[in-house]
């Protein structure tokens, strides 16, 4: 009996759900009674897939989150630490992402985000004292990639100013210098730039520089020309390294801005971090006096101090170069569509992606424990060496494999791919090329060197 009254129920529900005007017109079009014998003859799988391509395009696909940090790095650092990472982020996409390519598009420098960089107070990270935080290496390699992942010219100013300036000045500097520069550069009151590469004078900068420093009783004259200074055209001050006519060793000078015999030309046509401010300085007899020496820089093996400690850095950026237009490019490939479908969803394409972020993966993996050795007193030069080849290799890897899964679109600027490909030339060539860091591995593996 009860059987009996559940079977009138479900009739009279199923009887309820029919549309039957829609029923009408639908007779009118099928042969209704045809469909019914021929439903009634699929099995359940195939009733299945009859709903499930019945239901098709009416629910939205829920896609996985875009994570360029696929083995959780970030799990690693204290919540302190994961805290900062995210505040360098989010700055970067507000402050940063909206403004970056007209900036790069005109060869220009967006000055007024300096006050807000600032802010952040993640200037001089490392160094303690002199109003510097005193955090880890890990966070200002984490900061570099942040930064580099939505534009690596920022990231390569705050590289010059951060690392490379008041890095001389913190390792080189006596107790006086470092009392009168760093905490203006802390809060980029004041502007540095590092000068070591002259026009004939790169990558062979460890075998001789040609620019030259004579005592005199006015002070130190220097001659001779620098290329390729970042910040340089509106730096309040430049360490410039030059070849002391005395003893024939490096060493270094705090050139202030607006000194006599001091001038720069900022250098045009860049094809590559073109918002960086890259300068040609020309030096003729230029007098700075005894105490802007460098008091602790003696030779060109402390000058080599400074770039140790900041070749970890670029290999950070590169990380965050590739992790942008990974990021990037995995956005455009499920959004875009060909024959019907995400491009996303075709094999060759995920290849390419897959291969972006198994690069991408290894080179985070890489750096994240170069960071540790650095902060564990362990690194050496082969180590930062071996990191900034590898991840300035593999970082062009990633932003060409980029820009080939957008076609067309990838060499558009606004499509924020194109930018990255560009950049990552530079990369792979400042702070040591892939030839010279290979041949500082080289040597270190070996016990020969070949440089000449
Ligand atoms: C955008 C940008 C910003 C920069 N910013 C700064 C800065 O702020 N301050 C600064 O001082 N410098 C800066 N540089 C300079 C940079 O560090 C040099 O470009 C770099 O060291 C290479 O020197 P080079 O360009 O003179 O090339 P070269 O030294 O002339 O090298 C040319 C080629 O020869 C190869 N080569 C050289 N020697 C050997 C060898 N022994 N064996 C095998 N191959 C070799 C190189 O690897 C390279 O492929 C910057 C450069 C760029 C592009």
């Amino acid at each position: 009996m009860a059987g009996t009254l559940e079977k009138i129920r479900q009739a009279y529900r199923l009887f309820k759900s029919i549309d039957f005007e829609q029923l009408n017109k639908l007779s009118k079009k099928v042969d209704l009674q045809k469909v019914m014998e021929g439903f009634s003859k699929l099995d359940d799988k195939q009733l299945k897939g009859l709903m499930k391509m019945m239901e098709g395009g009416k629910k939205e696909k829920i896609l996985p989150e875009i994570n360029a940090d696929f083995y959780e790095l970030h799990l690693r650092l204290s919540d302190e630490d994961r805290a900062l990472q995210l505040k360098v982020r989010e700055f970067m996409e507000r402050e940063i992402a909206p403004v970056v390519n007209n900036y790069w598009l005109h060869d220009d420098f967006p000055f007024e985000v300096i006050p807000k960089l600032a802010e952040l107070n993640v200037c001089g990270l490392t160094y303690k004292g002199y109003g510097c935080p005193g955090r880890s290496f890990l966070m200002e390699g984490i900061i570099a990639m942040e930064m580099g992942r939505v534009d690596a010219s920022i990231a390569t100013f705050f590289g010059v100013q951060s690392g490379l300036a008041m890095g001389s000045i913190y390792l080189c500097g006596s107790e006086e210098q470092k009392q009168e520069w760093l905490p203006g550069m802390q809060q980029f009151k004041i502007i540095g730039a590092f000068g070591l590469t002259e026009p004939e004078v790169g990558s062979g900068a460890a075998g001789g520089l040609t620019v030259t420093a004579q005592r005199t009783a006015e002070g130190w004259v220097l001659n001779g020309q620098k290329k390729w200074i970042g910040n340089a055209p509106f730096a309040d001050v430049t360490v410039v390294w030059a070849k002391d006519l005395g003893d024939g060793e490096v060493k270094g000078f705090l050139v202030r801005k607006g000194t006599p015999g001091f001038k720069v030309d900022k250098i045009k046509g860049k094809m590559a971090l073109r918002i960086v401010q890259n300068g040609l300085i020309t030096m003729e007899n230029c007098v700075v006096e005894e105490r802007d020496r460098l008091q602790n820089a003696n030779s060109f093996r402390d000058t080599a101090r400074v770039l140790q400690m900041t070749r970890a850095g670029v290999a950070w950026m590169a990380v965050g170069c590739a992790r942008g237009a990974y990021e990037n490019a995995l956005d455009y490939t499920r959004k875009r569509k060909q024959f019907g479908k995400p491009i996303a969803s075709f094999q060759l394409i995920q290849n390419h992606l897959v291969e972006m972020l198994s690069n991408l993966t290894a080179m985070q993996s890489l750096v994240f424990r170069l960071s540790e050795l650095q902060d564990q007193g362990l690194l050496k030069d082969e180590h930062a060496s071996l990191a900034k080849v590898f991840c300035s290799l593999r970082t062009r890897d990633i932003v060409s494999r980029a820009r080939e899964v957008m076609g067309g679109n990838g060499i558009l600027l606004e499509y924020n791919v194109a930018r990255f490909v560009a950049d990552a030339e530079a990369i792979y060539s400042y702070e040591g090329t892939k030839e010279i860091n290979s041949l500082i591995v080289g040597r270190a593996i070996t016990g020969f060197s070949a440089f000449v």
